[in-house]
């Protein structure tokens, strides 16, 4: 069986370097907000490009925080609307609704499968605060002409960089192009920790203050509370684990470019598309996902084959039950490409620890369908 996403391989890589970080915190003695998440918030700033990094529990949490922070420093209230894909994971559109503001959800391009930058411009209303651009897949789904729908309506650009770590757009990385950047270190993900964890980057230091602040029970120094926080802190052990992961992420990303520049070479099946190409240096490749008509006997036909394969996302937001049981329609317009996404798409194995080997046989099987 060749699985999805071997984490145990992943890991093993870097086994020695991994175990020394882990024991070195352990022996420490010190496990929560000390010198290696300091170094890591330090070290993943400069990656990004970005003044600041705030280190939180997981990716969820570092897009709710950005949220709230605008809405405590009076940039946003309740009932405000923020411009999101429809066919994102739920998590950026729970960090919307989770803040009591309005998600907007605008079609994805059939060809990238990010956002649609043409439909965006008809859904700004007085009361849109921001976008929210998800790298999804891991391609860059910022473009120039977002940035200036932002600079016309004076809207906020936040980035769901959850899948796209190390991407970049020009020169610049993913997750340093808007006001602020939420990052999600899922183990899956491609810089990913050994448990959850997540962070936020930004150039605005009163909104990386605020942040600060919240995930640690909102308070600004001890037993002083300015905001009603939650707990929600990067732990030691995984800022150690991800400082190790860090210095190898460039390394990893090439890696998966070079499996996706296998697929797109290889894979020749008419009844499976590819979305379209971009430049490797706009691609992380978190995923590779294809589509196909007749997605479910293809995974069928994978998965007999020893070919383990993941839909992402089989059921689109707007039709979840958490949604529908609370009469909360999330989109008056039909989303029909969304719609047609979440019944065709199949990703298929991407890792930077599938050999050659692997990788004709995933082909082969492909081709064969
Ligand atoms: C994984 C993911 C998140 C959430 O991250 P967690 O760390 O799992 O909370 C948010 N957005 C997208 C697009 C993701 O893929």
């Amino acid at each position: 069986m060749i699985s999805f996403l071997s984490l145990k391989d992943i890991t093993a890589t870097y086994n020695d370097e991994i175990h020394r970080a882990i024991r070195r915190v352990v022996d420490s003695g010190w496990y929560l907000q000390g010198e290696e998440n300091a170094a890591f918030e330090h070290n993943y700033a400069e990656y990004i490009g970005t003044k600041h990094c705030v280190g939180v529990a997981n990716g969820l949490d570092a897009l709710i925080w950005i949220l709230r922070a605008y809405k405590e420093l009076g940039v946003m209230q309740d009932g405000d609307e923020v411009i999101v894909p429809a066919n994102t994971y739920i998590a950026s559109i729970l960090a919307i609704t989770e803040n009591n503001l309005v998600p907007v959800l605008v079609e994805p391009g059939y060809e990238t499968l990010e956002i649609d930058d043409a439909l965006i411009e008809s859904k700004i209303s007085s009361k849109t605060k921001a976008i929210m651009v998800v790298h999804l897949y891991g391609r860059c789904a910022y473009t120039k002409k977002i940035g200036e729908l932002c600079e016309k309506y004076h809207l906020k650009l936040i980035e769901d960089n959850a899948q796209a770590h190390g991407c970049r757009f020009d020169e610049r990385r993913t997750g340093s192009l808007g006001d602020a950047a939420g990052h999600s270190f899922y183990p899956g993900k491609n810089l990913g920790a050994l448990g959850d964890g997540g962070a936020v980057t930004t150039n605005d230091s009163e909104l990386v203050e605020c942040i600060r602040s919240l995930a640690n029970y909102g308070s600004t120094k001890k037993y002083v509370f300015k905001y009603c926080g939650r707990n929600s802190r990067l732990d030691e052990i995984q800022a150690a684990v991800l400082n190790v992961k860090l210095h190898h992420l460039d390394e990893d990303n090439r890696l998966r470019q070079q499996v996706a520049a296998y697929y797109y070479n290889q894979i020749n099946n008419p009844l499976v598309s590819l979305p379209k190409r971009i430049p490797d240096n706009n691609n992380v490749y978190h995923l590779f996902p294809i589509l196909c008509k007749h997605r479910d006997e293809l995974q069928r036909h994978l998965t007999d084959n020893g070919v383990q394969t993941l839909i992402h996302y089989p059921i689109p937001s707007h039709k979840q039950e958490c949604y529908l049981k609370n009469g909360l329609k999330l989109s008056s317009d039909p989303l029909p490409i969304t719609e047609v996404l979440a019944n065709t798409e199949l990703s298929i194995p991407m890792s930077p620890c599938l050999n050659m080997e692997d990788l004709q046989y995933i082909v082969r099987v492909i081709n064969l369908f």
